[in-house]
């Protein structure tokens, strides 16, 4: 009985209580092909929304990008991560079109360094990185970065983030949500 037990348990375990394969991890994080559906999902008429907007001729058109798990996939492929796919195709579009990308991130200065690297070899075309201060809340230093972008001439056409912290407060056209499934994606 025990044993019958044990392997009813390791197989809603396995299945999950529906009879479908576990999607998710202990912490409620859904599988990375999933994650990259949602991402694909979130981002739906991005390119679009940059033709139309450079169809204008303005210059100076930008995207403000968040960099964790909204540009790199340092939640799922860890500290060395790469480019999120369907964000690097975006940002290809970008390029073609003449529209910049701006990198605004809660990582601090004392990593710009690593920062720019790991974007470079993402293969990102990086027009201007706006850290954190070291101490300023997060929100504060999004806007701050936001703010300067705008001060330097660009305007925020797009605003890709994952998190409501990268989309507290203004300074940018259309916000792009990707997922952080309750804040376990930073
Ligand atoms: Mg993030």
């Amino acid at each position: 009985m025990k044993q019958v037990l044990t392997v009813l348990v390791l197989l809603t375990v396995a299945l999950g209580p529906g009879g479908a394969p576990a999607a998710a991890d202990e912490r409620g994080v859904p599988s990375r092909s999933e994650w990259l559906k949602d991402v694909k999902q979130a981002l739906k008429g991005s390119g679009d929304h940059l033709r139309e907007r450079a169809e204008s001729g303005e210059t100076g058109l930008a995207v403000n990008l968040d960099i964790d798990n909204s540009s790199i996939a340092s939640y799922y492929d860890g500290d060395d991560a790469g480019a999120i796919p369907r964000v690097l195709r975006l940002a290809a579009v970008a390029d073609e079109l003449g529209v910049a990308l701006v990198f605004n991130t809660g990582r601090t200065n004392a990593q710009r360094t690593r920062t720019l690297d790991q974007l470079e070899a993402a293969g990102y075309d990086v027009a201007a990185l706006c850290m954190r201060k070291k101490g300023e809340a997060i929100p504060h230093g999004k806007q701050r970065c936001r703010d300067r972008f705008i001060a330097q001439g660009y305007t925020l056409v797009a605003n890709i983030g994952n998190n409501p912290t990268d989309f507290t407060g203004d300074g940018y056209e259309k916000a792009y949500r990707l997922p952080n499934y309750g804040g376990e994606l930073g």
